[in-house]
C-alpha cells in the first residue's frame, strides 16, 4: 500500500480543474443564446447580472456531454473523409429577430454538427441524457427546449434537415428524431426572446417561471435560488 502522503486524489484534481475552467461569459443586452432561451426567464435575467456557478454534478455532466459530442464529431469526420461528406463543428450562429432588429440570437453553436452530403445539409444536435430507454417510453424526450433550439438553427441554415440525437451517457445507446423547420415553434421562440429583452431593457424582474410552471425541480440546480426566493432585482440597484 502506498503511504497516504504519497497518494494523489485523481478525482479531486479533475474536479478542481473543472471548477477552475468554468467559463465566465459577459452578457450583452440584445444578444441571446439559442441554448438558453427556454430555461426559466427569471434565471436568464439574473445571468445578465451575476455569474452562474455550477455544482460538481453539473460540471461532470457538462464534461461528459462535451466528451460524447467530440467522440461523435470525430467519428463523423472520419466517415466524412471516407465518403466525401463535409462535417463541421462549432459553427457560429447569428439570427436577427424578424420584428426587433435590436435583438439577435448569437453564439458559437458547440453542440451541433453540420453535415453536407450529396447536395443536402443536415444539422445534428447532440444531447446526452440518462435512462434513455425509459425517457423515450415515458415520452419525456424530445424536450421542448431542444426542439426549439434545433428549430432556430434550421432557420439559420435554410433548406436543411434537422437531427436531434440523444445519447445515453451510461450505455452510448442513441436515439434520433428527424425534424424539419416548424414555423409555429419559431414564432413562439421569437415571442419569448422579445419578452426577455423587454424585462432586461426595463430592468423589470420576470416572474419565477420555473416555480410557477410546475418545474420547481430546476430551482434545486439554480445558482440564483437565494436571490429569487427574496425576489431581489439586481437590475434595480442604484
Ligand atoms: S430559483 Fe427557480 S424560479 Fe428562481 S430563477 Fe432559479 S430556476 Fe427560476
Amino acid at each position: 500500500m502506498t503511504d497516504s502522503s504519497e497518494r494523489i486524489q485523481v478525482d479531486e484534481i479533475i474536479m478542481s480543474e473543472l471548477r477552475r475552467a468554468q467559463r465566465r461569459h459577459s452578457r450583452v443586452l440584445g444578444e441571446y443564446w439559442p441554448s438558453q432561451i427556454y430555461s426559466c426567464l427569471r434565471k436568464q435575467y439574473y445571468s445578465f447580472y451575476e455569474d452562474e456557478v455550477f455544482g460538481d454534478d453539473a460540471l461532470r455532466n457538462f464534461e461528459a456531454g462535451n466528451a460524447y459530442h467530440d467522440l461523435i464529431a470525430r467519428t463523423l469526420q472520419k466517415w466524412g473523409n471516407a465518403s466525401g461528406a463535409r462535417v463541421q463543428t462549432e459553427v457560429p450562429i447569428r439570427i436577427p429577430h424578424r420584428d426587433h432588429p435590436e435583438i439577435v440570437f448569437s453564439g458559437r453553436a458547440d453542440d451541433i454538427i453540420l453535415i453536407e452530403k450529396d447536395r443536402r445539409r443536415f444539422i445534428l444536435e447532440v444531447k446526452t441524457t440518462t435512462n434513455l430507454v425509459q425517457k423515450l417510453g415515458a415520452g419525456n424526450i424530445p424536450r421542448r427546449e431542444h426542439l426549439a433550439q434545433l428549430n432556430l438553427y434550421l432557420r439559420a441554415y435554410p433548406y436543411s434537415s434537422g437531427i436531434l440525437m440523444y445519447v445515453d451517457r451510461a450505455t452510448l445507446k442513441t436515439h434520433q428524431f428527424d425534424l424539419e423547420f416548424e414555423q409555429h415553434i419559431y414564432d413562439e421562440t421569437m415571442k419569448r426572446v422579445a419578452a426577455l429583452h423587454s424585462y432586461l431593457k426595463e430592468s423589470r424582474l420576470p416572474p419565477p417561471e420555473a416555480k410557477e410552471s410546475g418545474a420547481a425541480w430546476m430551482c434545486r440546480y439554480c445558482s440564483f435560488l437565494s436571490l429569487c426566493s427574496n425576489n431581489q432585482n439586481p437590475g434595480a440597484r442604484p
